[in-house]
C-alpha cells in the first residue's frame, strides 16, 4: 500500500461523483486516513463514513470553506487534533462557470478566483506550519488545462485565470519550502465527468471536445485519483513544482 501510515486533507471531496471523492477513495485503499473537506459539511461528514469500507481510517468528514481562512485554521486543527499529523494535503475544492469574457460580471469575477485560487492559499497556509515543524510534506494543487490553452473546454476565462494562478502559486509555494522537505506539485486535467457541468455541457459540446482527444473519451474521476496518488505518495519524493497533465492528449505540449 502507497500511502500507509499517512494522513490526508483533501478539499471539495464530498459530491459523490466528484474528484475528490475518487481521491478520497484511492487513499483509503492504499491505507491513508483521509479528512475530508467541503463546504457541505453533512455531505463531507456522509463522504467520509462512506470511506470505511475501503481500508486505511478512522476518517473525518468536517465542514470547511476554503474561502475563508478562519473556517480553514479551525478545521485544519481539527483535523491535527483527530490524526495527530498531516502528511498530505490536496487542494482540489473548486468551482466553474461557462460564460464569455464580456458576460463576466464583478461577482462572477470574484467567486471563481477565491474559490479555485484564494482557497489554495488559505488552505495551504493552515497546513504548512505543520508539515514545516515535521519536516515533511506533499501537497497537491488542482488546476485545469483551461489554464494551459485559455480555456474553450467547458470554464470561462475567469476560470482559466484562476487555474492559471494556482500554477504560479504552486510552484512559488514549492521553491519556498523544498528546504523544509515540503513538496508542492499541479494536476492539470481535460474534461473529467462530474457534476461540476452542472448539467450544462450539451452533447454537441461533448462531441466537439472528444474529437481533439487521441485517446478518444472524457476523462475519469479515476485517471485524476491516480495521479493525485503518485503526487502524495513517495513515488514521487524527487518530484516538487511540477505539472501533470490528465487530459488524453487533448494538450500536448
Ligand atoms: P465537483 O463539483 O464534483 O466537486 C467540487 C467540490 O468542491 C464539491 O464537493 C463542492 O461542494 C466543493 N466546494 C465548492 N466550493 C467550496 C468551498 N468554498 N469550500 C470548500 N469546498 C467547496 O467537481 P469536480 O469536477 O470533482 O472538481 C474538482 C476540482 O477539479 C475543481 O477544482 C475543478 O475546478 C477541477 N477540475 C475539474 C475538471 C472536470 O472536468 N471535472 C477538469 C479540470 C479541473
Amino acid at each position: 500500500m502507497l500511502l500507509r501510515g499517512k494522513t490526508a486533507v483533501i478539499s471539495g471531496a464530498a459530491s459523490p461523483r466528484g474528484i475528490g471523492l475518487a481521491t478520497a477513495r484511492r487513499f483509503a485503499a492504499e491505507g491513508a486516513r483521509v479528512a475530508i473537506l467541503d463546504i457541505d459539511g453533512a455531505a463531507a461528514e456522509a463522504a467520509s463514513k462512506s470511506l470505511d469500507s475501503f481500508s486505511g481510517g478512522p476518517h473525518l468528514g468536517l465542514a470547511c470553506d476554503v474561502v475563508d481562512r478562519e473556517s480553514c485554521m479551525k478545521a485544519i486543527d481539527a483535523v491535527v487534533v483527530a490524526f495527530g499529523q498531516i502528511d498530505i494535503l490536496i487542494n482540489n475544492a473548486g468551482i466553474t462557470q461557462p460564460v464569455k469574457l464580456l458576460d463576466i460580471t464583478p461577482v462572477d469575477w470574484d467567486r471563481i478566483q477565491d474559490v479555485n485560487l484564494k482557497g489554495v492559499l488559505f488552505l495551504s497556509q493552515a497546513v504548512i506550519p505543520h508539515m514545516r515543524q515535521r519536516k515533511s510534506g506533499s501537497i497537491a494543487c488542482m488546476s485545469s488545462v483551461s489554464a494551459q490553452r485559455g480555456g474553450g473546454i467547458f470554464g470561462g476565462p475567469h476560470y482559466s485565470a484562476a487555474k492559471a494562478g494556482v500554477l504560479g502559486l504552486a510552484k512559488a509555494m514549492a521553491r519556498e519550502f523544498g528546504s523544509d522537505g515540503i513538496r508542492v506539485n499541479c494536476v492539470t486535467p481535460g474534461l473529467i465527468g462530474t457534476d461540476i457541468t452542472a448539467g450544462k455541457l450539451t452533447d454537441e459540446m461533448r462531441v466537439k471536445i472528444l474529437e481533439g482527444i487521441p485517446l478518444g473519451r472524457l476523462g475519469e474521476t479515476d485517471d485524476v485519483a491516480g495521479i493525485y496518488t503518485f503526487l502524495a505518495s513517495d513515488l514521487s519524493a524527487y518530484v516538487t513544482g511540477a505539472v501533470i497533465d490528465v487530459n488524453g492528449g487533448m494538450l500536448i505540449h
